[in-house]
């Protein structure tokens, strides 16, 4: 990769800044856990415990798994548990994106009481100093299989623009259906009143690929309405998926044109294996990129692209690539851009990359912790994408865990440990 243009102001090696506010013990708990996510035998195993722990209600397995991973990646099991974490955060000037991290609850009541705790934590973030996003996702408020029936009608309309799709494809759902649409969009309207009239931003997550049309199109029609005097909603582009610059340019064209603000997250996208699988078996060309690189290249393309055309967009860099995030502020000093521009952001999650998020704080850039929240059983799945994302020694794990060591030697030289 060309690390030519890195930074030199910002270091990410700097571990007293980026563990600072861990104390010795939570360190050494933090080095154990990332030790033992190196054992591709023990995640095996954990992966297939997990879920069975939860649904046959092993409490002895639940508290080791509530006192180890869920600890280092999960900001409690209830709204009001998360504050303690937010309030250590604030003191490095680290901001949180609240995310209530229920997911594949299915039931029209499931949908209502997500859409009323999206809104309860919305109200919660504007009493908070240092929560200025929420995050959703839209299977929260929608069934999976009405979005996928969607998918797949509005892909039979690629010729038309986006939300000409949806509409059509609206119309080709039965009466009921239809209702059951209603009912969605009246679901997200309400988090975007209360959203801006608590000036709180909605990240939308981005999913599956077979259910991400009727999401975009969803967002872009939000942003069309909310957005006119800031990202009141963002929208995030997976750029391990090979169409989504096209996706990026095509969405700047119709929130220009309608001079509202793009709101995007960029990700590279966490769902690989799982999109990678469903290709092969039902025999389509898969939408990820062929390879690390490719997926990286499109990745530096669209920050170019969002930094580029920074008036029409507001930007958060969600990343736990080092290079990306030094990539992201050359370019922003490069356009003079100032690093508190109120447009752009940075984001890692909770329990991981804090060298990333504490430097950049440091640097007096606008940079968060997505911090999820929720019972246990309802976190699992993803607590289960942070166990695989950490699993290999060579990849995120032994950057952690090199860093993490790095800081216990350099207490120890002090005198602090
Ligand atoms: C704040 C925040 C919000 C997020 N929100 C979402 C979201 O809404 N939806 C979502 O899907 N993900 C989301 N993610 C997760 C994200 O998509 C990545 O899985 C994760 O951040 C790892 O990518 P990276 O840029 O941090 O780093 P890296 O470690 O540099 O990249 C790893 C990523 O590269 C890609 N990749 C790896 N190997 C290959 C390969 N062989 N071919 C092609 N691509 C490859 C994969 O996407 C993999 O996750 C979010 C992450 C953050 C930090």
């Amino acid at each position: 990769m060309d690390n030519t243009i890195l930074s030199n102001t910002i270091s990410f090696e700097d571990t007293s800044h980026a563990f600072a506010y861990k104390s010795n013990g939570q360190l050494k708990k933090a080095h154990f856990l990332f030790s033992q996510m190196g054992n591709p035998l023990l995640i095996q195993l954990g992966l297939k415990l997990m879920p069975l722990a939860i649904k046959y209600k092993f409490p002895f397995i639940k508290s080791i798994i509530k006192a180890t991973i869920f600890q280092q990646f999960v900001g409690g099991e209830t709204l009001m548990e998360t504050a303690s974490v937010a309030n250590e955060l604030e003191k490095y000037n680290v901001k949180v994106i609240l995310d209530y991290g229920v997911e594949g609850g299915e039931g029209e009541a499931a949908f209502d009481n997500s859409t009323n705790e999206f809104i309860n934590v919305i109200e919660y973030a504007a009493t908070q100093s240092n929560i200025p996003f929420i995050s959703i996702k839209i299977t929260g408020i929608a069934r999976f299989n009405l979005l996928e029936k969607l998918n797949e009608i509005m892909l039979k309309n690629i010729d038309s623009d986006l939300l000409s799709r949806l509409q059509l494809a609206v119309s080709h759902l039965s009466e009921n259906e239809k209702l059951e649409w209603k009912k969605v969009v009246t679901r997200l309207e309400k988090i975007c009143v209360v959203a801006q009239k608590n000036k709180i931003s909605v990240l939308v997550d981005a999913e599956e690929s077979w259910i991400q049309e009727p999401i975009d199109a969803m967002a872009i029609e939000m942003s069309l309405r909310f957005n006119k005097e800031k990202a009141i909603i963002y929208n995030t582009i997976q750029l391990y998926r090979h169409s989504r610059l096209d996706f990026l340019n095509s969405s700047l064209a119709i929130t220009s044109k309608n001079t509202v603000v793009n709101g995007v997250k960029l990700v590279r996208g966490a769902y690989m294996e799982k999109e990678r699988k469903r290709a092969i078996e039902k025999n389509y060309l898969s939408p990820i990129q062929t390879s690390k690189e490719n997926t990286d290249k499109d990745y530096k393309k669209a920050l170019e692209f969002c930094i580029k055309n920074i008036k029409h967009f507001a930007l958060i860099v969600a990343s736990h690539n080092e290079y990306s995030n030094l990539y992201a502020t050359q370019l922003l000093s490069a356009a003079n851009v100032a690093p508190n521009d109120a447009n752009i952001h940075f984001s890692q999650l909770y329990g991981m990359s804090d060298n990333i998020t504490f430097n950049l704080a440091n640097a007096t850039i606008s940079v968060s912790k997505y911090l999820p929240f929720g019972p246990i059983k309802d976190v699992i799945p993803y607590l289960m994408r942070r166990a695989q994302e950490n699993s290999s020694v060579a990849g995120q794990t032994g950057r952690e865990l090199s860093l993490i060591k790095k800081e216990l030697q350099r207490r120890k030289s002090v005198g602090k440990l």
